[in-house]
């Protein structure tokens, strides 16, 4: 191969639109080499769950195949990374390796070593931009630190911000020699199969870039007039439902912001929606910037008083997990997750503050579990959120500040379809009593089919002695941090 090669390899950026470092690699010259490194060691505890495993999977059979079509060869290993890509320079020839820039702790700091020691070996190490709209250095308070609260944040994101131009995916990428070896996608066994779990996430989801195009395409002409209303309503599909291909990389923050701004100019839904839409997308990027500055945020929580809270050992983890409670919107929202990989945004903050505050089970036990589960895992927004939840976040929602299940569920499915779906066993009940089933007069019941604690649990948690229990344990956190 000539001198001139260049390495791009791929890692949450798994597009051909919209990717510099890919354009960049092509501008140069010469061959490029795609690579894409499954390192689960360099994760550590956060290497991919489950659910992201499957994606992943699906995700770079697409990349295979679009590239595959501009004549090159998407090439795939496994290991540690820093040996993979010296090796493949060798092999190679390549004189340089283009990278999308990430923010994970691990990621940055394996940036940072192999920006050194291929400049040591005269191998050009270059990181790009394209996972965020905007990089977290250039977003300060006037005194040179980063935002901890979103609402300045916001306000300094959206001054000036224009996305950057489109940019279009190669033609062609030329093809990489018979020589250069890649793994065969089925060995890494990313897919389940005892047992094969995924079929209700194959049913869900079209992962890769086309996917993820079609679904932009699909929300901005029928779902984002109406997404300030839509949002919130669990039983409708009133969200993008983008989180996973942004998570992946299959669609760039700024082909969502210029749908949006193109929304905007055109009219399509009215300016509060579409200003929503583009808040939430800065939520995303409130939440990297916190990664970034505080690359303990998920295993630390970010106000220290609640280092000392006091969370409760209980068996009652599973429960949650199975969508077992006994509050209907929690069970119909963890069994969403199990069956699809995703869950609603309003579900996923019901269910993570009945684990935080009605069960007192860490954070973090919801957030592992989230993890594994989701197929838009994704380390800033999850551990931001759980925090966020959980009260011990930079900005986030007062722990007193405590869910009601029952109210949650009668405002947010009033005619209790979502948990109609997701809980089968209480089809039958009727709206007024399906939030609250234990409630039910016997007749009802008994016309339903609902047999409280044989076919469906009692609550495994009163809500008010819930209520009081959290809010104890919290005094305890807040005279600590008086003490
Ligand atoms: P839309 O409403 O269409 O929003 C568009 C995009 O904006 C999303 O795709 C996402 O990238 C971003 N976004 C929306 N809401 C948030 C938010 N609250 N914080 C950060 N970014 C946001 N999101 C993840 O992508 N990965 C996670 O692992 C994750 N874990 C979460 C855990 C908890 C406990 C909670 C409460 C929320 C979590 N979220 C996570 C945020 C949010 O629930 C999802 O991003 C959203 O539900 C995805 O659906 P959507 O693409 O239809 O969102």
């Amino acid at each position: 191969m000539t001198e001139s090669a260049t390495i791009v390899w791929f890692r949450n950026d798994l597009r051909l639109h919209d990717h510099p470092a890919l354009t960049a690699a092509v501008k140069r010259g010469g061959p490029v080499i795609a690579l894409f490194i499954l390192d689960d060691a360099a994760a550590g505890r956060w290497k991919l769950g489950g659910a992201s495993r499957w994606w992943l999977a699906k995700s770079l059979e697409a990349l295979s195949h679009d590239i595959a079509q501009r004549g090159a060869r998407l090439i795939l290993r496994r290991g540690d990374t820093e040996s993979i890509l010296k090796r493949l320079v060798d092999e190679s020839g390549a004189t340089a390796i283009y990278v999308t820039r990430s923010y994970e702790p691990w990621a940055t700091g394996l940036e940072e070593k192999l920006h050194k020691s291929f400049g040591g070996l005269g191998v050009v190490f270059k990181r790009f931009g394209g996972r965020l709209l905007r990089e977290p250095e250039d977003l300060r308070t006037s005194s040179g630190a980063a935002y901890q609260v979103f609402t300045p944040f916001w306000r300094a994101f959206r001054k000036e911000f224009s996305a950057p131009k489109a940019l279009a995916a190669p033609r062609h990428l030329g093809s990489v020699p018979d020589a250069i070896a890649s793994d065969d996608i089925s060995d890494w066994k990313l897919a389940p199969t005892k047992p094969n779990w995924s079929g209700g996430l194959a049913k869900a989801w079209r992962p890769g870039e086309r996917g993820a195009q079609l679904r932009l395409k699909n929300f901005v002409s029928e779902g984002l007039a109406n997404y300030d209303d839509g949002r919130d309503r669990l039983n409708v599909e009133g969200t993008s439902r983008l989180s996973p291909h942004l998570a992946f990389g299959e669609i760039s923050p700024a082909a969502c912001w210029r749908a949006a701004v193109d929304a905007l100019h055109q009219t399509h839904g009215s300016d509060r929606a579409v200003e929503t839409f583009m808040k939430e997308l800065a939520w995303r990027e409130f939440s990297y910037a916190l990664l970034f500055q505080f690359p303990q945020m998920p295993n630390e929580p970010l106000r220290d008083e609640f280092a000392a809270f006091p969370w409760a050992k209980s068996a009652n983890l599973k429960a949650w997990q199975r969508g077992l409670t006994g509050y209907p919107v929690v069970d119909a929202g963890m069994r969403e997750l199990w069956a699809t990989g995703y869950m609603h945004n309003r579900a996923r903050m019901i269910a993570a503050s009945f684990l935080t505050k009605h069960l007192l089970l860490p954070w973090t036990s919801g957030e592992a579990w989230f993890w594994d589960t989701l197929v838009d895992a994704d380390l800033a927004n999850n551990a931001a959120n759980w925090q966020w939840v959980a009260g011990c976040g930079a900005d986030a929602a007062p722990y007193f500040r405590i869910f009601n299940p029952v109210l949650q569920g009668e405002k947010f499915d009033p005619d209790g379809d979502y948990v109609r779906r997701w809980v089968p066993e209480l089809q039958r009940l009727p709206s007024a009593d399906i939030h609250k089933p234990w409630a039910a007069d016997a007749t009802t019941l008994k016309r339903a089919g609902v047999v409280i604690g044989k076919n469906y649990p009692l609550p495994i948690m009163d809500h008010k002695e819930a209520r009081a229990r959290a809010l104890t344990a919290y005094d305890r956190v807040k005279s600590s941090k008086r003490g």
